[in-house]
């Protein structure tokens, strides 16, 4: 099937999910996943309408964002090496990796210097599992965000989280759902209004958005398996 008819088929998907749980599909955005795919898969999708991406390699989007129109919004889902933080900030629109207070104290200074408020999310390791990045989900992550939202050139949107890899459908809703409880919690104890919550990849976005998803990243149902 072609991208275009992907995308069509997705974006169904995710209007009638939205509706059977009573949710408006305006309220979750398309983060369409092009990481490893070239560029020319990129712009069809953008002719098909489509202007949210997400890469997880800074070298991939230091190519591809210049050749794309300048309304693609790209977003940067995996984990960031400080190294990388320059060139990340230079060429993507938000960050949504972010896992450590290094790395976003870095981003704030180097956005100072290039003069732009990067958006940001905090990547939550909601599943537990030692082979994922992220703040562990617990009361730790309350004096974090008290920091990060003191950084005047960074604006914290909300969470981001990969669910537990597994099969069985309700242990991932309800890592989802914790997700959801934790950033309620994190709003209520700081008296601020995070909104959103980057859930869902092709597999699992329909229990995603069940739990409140804002944003599902999908990648191989749109560009086809990545080898
Ligand atoms: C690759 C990736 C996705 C998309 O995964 P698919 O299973 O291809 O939909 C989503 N989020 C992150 C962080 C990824 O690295």
């Amino acid at each position: 099937m072609s991208i275009s008819k992907n995308l069509e088929v997705i974006k169904n998907e995710i209007r009638n999910i939205a509706l059977e749980c009573g949710r408006d599909d305006s309220n979750v955005k398309l983060l369409a996943v092009s990481k490893t795919k070239p560029i020319e898969m990129l712009l069809e999708a953008y002719k098909a309408g489509q202007r949210l991406f997400g890469e997880n390699k800074v070298q991939e989007g230091e190519i591809k964002v210049p050749l794309m129109p300048d309304d693609a919004e790209f977003h940067m889902i995996g984990h960031l090496q400080s190294n990388k933080v320059g060139k990340a900030c230079k060429y993507f629109d938000c960050i949504q990796s972010v896992d450590s207070l290094k790395v976003v104290r870095k981003i704030n200074n180097k956005c100072f210097e290039l003069d732009k408020i990067m958006d940001v999310y905090l990547d939550i390791n909601i599943s537990g599992e030692d082979s994922k990045t992220g703040f562990p989900n617990d009361s730790s992550i309350i004096d974090i965000v008290k920091e990060i939202i003191q950084l005047k050139n960074v604006n914290l949107k909300g969470l981001m989280a990969i669910g537990p890899n597994t099969n069985d459908k309700d242990r991932i809703k309800k890592s989802f759902i914790d997700l959801k409880v934790l950033m309620d919690r994190i709003n209520s104890e700081l008296g601020i209004n995070l909104k959103e919550l980057s859930i869902g990849m092709s597999s699992d976005f329909k229990e995603a958005i069940e739990s409140g998803s804002t944003m599902v990243r999908v990648g191989s149902s749109i560009f086809g398996l990545r080898s």
